[in-house]
């Protein structure tokens, strides 16, 4: 049996690059507490994401859970369910109640027009999710959080030097958290960080994440501990000399997925955003009669060595943790897009060969030659009948 296909594999430097990046840690002995590659990366992500200022952390969920905090957010914050776990339970770990907003059927953000309908007097911010690297509709929820005076932070997890009409993802709202874990388009290891505009925020991120001490014999707030080490910063300054080269390899892979995939029946695949640079970091399929469900998809794609991942399912306000505390049935989107989504393995290194045969197996599924819409010249925009009895205007979104 071949190797199995894994829906990603990490991005890593040369070990001899790494080597070289890690030797001076031998003569200087400081290991970590802001060294000398905590702050290079620093400066280095500063200019590479476009943003104002940056603090790391050991990872992106504790950057999330402390940006929350250090924004002294109370009471009540809207969200989306269609996200992984840590942007729901930095919420609730910082004592907030989440809110939870439907997200739109062809990008997966947070739906703007429901939002202002679940504002109370106790909402205190929003934290949208930058799904798939899908950009959230930044302006309408500028104009909203101005009304009503609140906070906005992103989980910009997924958009590691997403550009937006040349302006970095991470300079919207008042912070974003990016995720620098394993898995992401650009790793140090574990790791993660909260760009922000506001320079006042950046003694207060320090101190929070070294147990708030604020001077020698000083201790000013209750803090945690959750440092980004210089191993990890290491790792992260040799990412990022070739991320840029990933992007490029990723893009390539996703440009194939959608040679093989689209105009297929009964499968949504994303479009990039207009004025978006994006970094592709995953490829999302939405089954929408298909003439197998997503769950038949992902299950023979395993008998097959092919590992896709159910990304994001089962949603948040549907986890064990939380039972009882939230209606699924509030999000009625997010629990469609969920039951039918599959992400397919992305990364720089998979073969074009490999993703031709993942294809195969995708069409091999429907047991009978795939049908194909037709190009619009002929047919134009007319509606194509699913195999779930209802009309879908397109069913391929490029
Ligand atoms: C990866 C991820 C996180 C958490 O980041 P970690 O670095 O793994 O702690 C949070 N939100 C989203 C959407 C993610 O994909």
């Amino acid at each position: 049996m071949r190797k199995p296909i894994q829906v990603t594999q990490s991005s890593m430097p040369e070990l001899n690059e790494y080597i070289e990046e890690i030797k001076e840690l031998w003569n200087s002995r400081w290991l970590t507490n802001m060294g000398v590659k905590h702050k290079e990366l620093e400066s280095q992500l500063i200019k590479y994401l476009n943003v104002n200022n940056i603090t790391l952390f050991t990872n992106g969920h504790l950057a999330l859970e402390f940006i929350i905090a250090a924004l002294g957010l109370t009471g009540e914050v809207i969200t989306t369910p269609f996200t992984f776990a840590s942007t729901t339970h930095a919420i609730v770990r910082n004592g907030l109640k989440p809110v939870f907003c439907d997200i739109n059927q062809d990008d997966y953000t947070i739906d703007v027009n429901k939002i202002e309908g679940l504002i109370t007097e106790k909402t205190t911010a929003i934290i949208p999710v930058h799904v798939y690297g899908n950009i959230c509709n930044v302006e309408k929820i500028e104009q909203i959080a101005k009304k009503h005076n609140l906070k906005v932070i992103y989980d910009a997890a997924h958009t590691f030097g997403v550009k937006v009409n040349g302006q970095g993802v991470g300079s919207f709202g008042d912070a974003s958290m990016f995720s620098f874990h394993a898995t992401k388009v650009f790793n140090t290891i574990e790791g993660g960080a909260v760009t922000y505009n506001d320079p006042s925020l950046k003694s207060v991120l320090n101190n929070l994440k070294n147990f708030g001490i604020t001077g020698l014999e000083t201790v000013e707030y209750i803090g945690s501990n959750a440092k980004m080490n210089e191993f990890q910063a290491a790792m992260g300054i040799c990412n990022l000399r070739h991320v840029d080269e990933e992007i490029a390899k990723r893009k390539i892979v996703v440009e194939r997925y959608i040679a093989n995939l689209k105009g297929l029946i009964g499968i949504k695949l994303s479009e990039v955003q207009e004025g978006v640079k994006s970094n592709y970091a995953y490829f999302p399929v939405v089954f929408e009669g298909y003439k197998k469900t997503r769950d038949e998809v992902f299950e023979q794609l395993r008998a097959h060595n092919i590992m896709a991942r159910k990304y994001f399912y089962p949603l948040t306000n549907s986890f064990e943790c939380y039972k009882g505390e939230y209606n699924v049935e509030d999000t009625p989107v997010a629990k469609y897009i969920a039951e039918r989504v599959l992400t397919l393995p992305l990364y720089a290194d998979l073969s074009l060969e490999d993703v031709d045969r993942i294809c195969e197996k995708i069409k091999e599924i429907r047991g009978k030659r795939c049908e194909r819409n037709y190009p619009r010249r002929w047919k134009g925009n007319k509606a194509l009948s699913n195999d779930e009895g209802s009309i879908k205007a397109v069913t391929t979104n490029i």
